[in-house]
Parts: C-alpha cells; structure tokens; sequence
C-alpha cells in the first residue's frame, strides 16, 4: 500500500490487488506518484465504465460520522430530482448544525420552475421531516448555476476551517467538487464524476484554495428504496436524467393506468372527479405510457418495443424475480406521488384512488407539489406519507 490516496476516490493506492479499492498498476504509481488516480476511476472517468469495490453501508456511515466530527460545517448536497432518497431520516441522523442544504441539478427542472418557489418547498419538507435548521442553495454542478455564491457563503461561515460534504451516491457531490476545483483553478486531479453511483471511497480532505477552507469529501451514503440503484449501469442512465426532464400530461379517465417504463404502474381505482390531470416526470431516457389498466400485467411481462428498452431483459428478470408490491393511495390536488430514483406524477383536480405497483423495495412518497402552482385550498401544506 503505498502513502498517496487516490484523489478520485479517496481509497489508499496500492498495486498489489486489482480487485480491491485503490489498485493501480506499480510502473503508473511511480511514474506519477500524488497525482496517480486508481485504475477504478480512470475507467470511470476515461470510459464511463462501472467501478466494483463499493464499501459496506456501516463503513460509509462511521466515515461520514467521523467527517461530522471534524466539522466547522456540514455541507450536505442532494438531488433536485431525487429529493426525498437525498434527504432521508437515514441521512437527517447523520447530519448536525450548522448545515447547509445545496439542493443540485436545478438545471433539471423545467425552465419556467421559478426558484423563489422551490426554496420554501424545500425549507418545508426539511421542517416537515425533522431537520435542524439549515440554509437552502440551489444549484447546479452541470452549468455551475449558484455554485460560486455558495462557496463565497462557505468561506463567509467557516472562514480557514473545514467543511465537511455529504450526501447520498449520485447526487452530483463529486461533480460540485470538480466545478470548484476548476474554478478555483486547481492543479491536482479532480474527483471522478460518475453516472455510476458510489464513486468516493473514502473521506477525502480538499485544500482547493490554499488561502480558503478545507473540504473533507466523504463517501456516498446508500440510500434505501430508490429504483436506480437496482438497475444494470445501461437502464440506470435511462432512469436518471442528464437533461432536463420531460413532462407528459394526461386527462385522466377511470380505468386508465400509466406506465412509468416497465418499472411502476399507477392504476386509477376509483372514480375521476371531472377534469382531473395527471403531470408525469422522469428522464428523457423513460418511456411514459397510458394504457387500459387491464393490460398492465401484459405490458409488464410482454412489454412492446418502447417499454422493452426499460428496463432491458436482464433488469426485468431480475424486478420480476425480486417481486413487486401494490400499494393503495390517495392522491389530492396539487401532491405528487414519488417513486424513488424513478420520477413522480403530479395531480391536478382529483382526488384520486390509485393502485400504485412498484418493485420491492422501492420506496414511494405522497409529498406537497414541487413543481406547477402550489394552491392547495383547505388542506395541510405539508403531508408526507412514506411507505
Ligand atoms: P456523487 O456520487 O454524489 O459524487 O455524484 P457524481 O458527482 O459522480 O454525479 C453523479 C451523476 O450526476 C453524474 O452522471 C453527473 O454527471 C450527474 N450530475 C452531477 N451534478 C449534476 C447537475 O448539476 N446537473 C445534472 N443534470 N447532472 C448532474
């Protein structure tokens, strides 16, 4: 093992092992010694390609405690797309004041989201869930949008001392890390971004800016229940989106069903209120799909060419082998009904009874609308159910 660590990951480098963390072959690492990258995120970086070695779920939380320890200020990063997997109570019991909540890939949402809403949105559900106080940014990894004010406010709060950053895998923390070091002009290696998750594998101490505070990287947190993280590396990318995400809106009809690919199908089991419409989101990768609810079980063993490329063959076996779980919903006007690491459907009019089948394990959310107008007459802002 030698004394550098990888500065993609984090893992100590070492040449002796191919298949565990850090490897990199011995003429690389002294040909380059600090600035050596392990051959995990080389690939990663260089080919896209998927990285094995991810660490045990109580690794990565004593990590991140152990970083918490160490902090002036805890940074925690999560996924405009992916809200509810980013701030979990799995994750809320991790984190502790002072806290900033940067709220990224903004640049997801559709254009005309206006962000002064989706501030107290977020300042909402973090009350509704429990959090400490904390200070919402929103911002964007990918165009940069809002990442220069956030530093400036780090370096206001901390001054010299050490932010510790944190989130869930995939949420874009290496990719924030990255614009940084870029803008800070940085010469050493940036960390590896990924479409992958679970790329940082260890804390990762960060002196971007010599005259500026300390970043300690730590490694992704697991979130639970989120349908991406169960996906081969090819369905993930469809299932998680990279461009602005699409939006497909449908006059509902009673008997209807939609498919969101051939991962979820939200059934309308009861009567339809008249004008009601239904909004789903999710990648532009996703193929959306209303049909008659009684050809859903058909379309999901069956499924015709656009549902057949989501999830591929594989995935699908697997999803039909792992079972699936039906669950029975209310949805009301103006709330979203979230499948983690999948997408959401907004309601408009309603309410709605639904029958909502999803795989195993994969969480479902009723939350307060994120996107479109937040009028919600005579009832409680803020209601979550989680199941
Ligand atoms: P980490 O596991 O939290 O370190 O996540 P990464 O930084 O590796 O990013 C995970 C994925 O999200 C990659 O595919 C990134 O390109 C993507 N990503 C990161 N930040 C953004 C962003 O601001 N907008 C969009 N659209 N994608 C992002």
């Amino acid at each position: 093992m030698s004394e550098y660590l990888c500065p993609g990951c984090g893992a100590p480098l070492q040449s002796d092992d191919p298949d565990k963390p850090g490897f990199v072959p011995r003429e690389i690492l002294e040909r380059d010694g600090p600035l050596a990258v392990c051959r995990r995120c080389f690939r990663m970086r260089h080919y896209g390609e998927a990285g094995g070695g991810q660490p045990a779920e109580d690794e990565v939380r004593a990590a991140v405690r152990r970083a918490v320890q160490r902090a002036d200020l805890v940074l925690l990063v999560a996924d405009a797309f992916d809200f509810e997997a980013s701030v979990a109570p799995s994750v809320r019991e991790l984190v502790r004041p002072p806290l900033v909540l940067a709220v990224n890939k903004i640049d997801l949402l559709p254009p005309r989201t206006p962000h002064e809403e989706v501030r107290p949105w977020v300042e909402q559900r973090l009350a509704a869930g429990g959090w400490p106080r904390a200070e919402v940014h929103l911002i964007s990894a990918r165009t940069g949008w809002g990442t220069r004010a956030l530093w400036a406010r780090l370096a206001e709060r901390v001054g010299r001392g050490t932010v510790s950053v944190l989130g869930v895998t995939n949420v874009g923390k290496s990719a924030l890390l990255a614009r940084w070091s870029q803008a800070v002009g940085h010469k050493g290696p940036a960390p590896t971004v990924s479409a992958v998750p679970g790329t940082t594998l260890a804390p990762l101490p960060l002196q971007l800016d010599p005259d500026s505070f300390t970043l300690l990287d730590t490694p992704g947190i697991p979130p639970r229940g989120r349908m991406s993280d169960r996906l081969c590396p090819d369905c993930a990318r469809r299932v998680v989106p990279d461009r602005r995400l699409k939006g497909q809106l449908w006059t509902v009809q009673p008997g209807q069903a939609v498919l969101l690919g051939g991962f979820a199908a939200i059934e309308i089991s009861g009567p339809v209120p008249p004008g009601s419409v239904l909004i789903a989101y999710g990648a532009q990768g996703l193929p959306l799909h209303r049909t008659r609810a009684e050809r859903v079980p058909q379309l999901l063993s069956d499924p015709p060419p656009p549902l057949r490329q989501a999830p591929c063959g594989h995935c699908r076996k697997r999803l039909a082998a792992g079972g699936f779980t039906t669950h029975a919903v209310t949805l009301a006007h103006a709330e979203d009904l979230v499948i983690h690491g999948l997408g959401w459907v907004t309601l408009r009019g309603g309410p709605l009874a639904l029958s909502v089948r999803v795989p195993n394990d994969t969480k479902i959310t009723i939350r307060p609308n994120l996107l479109g107008p937040k009028d919600r007459p005579g009832r409680p802002a803020a209601r979550t159910v989680i199941r």
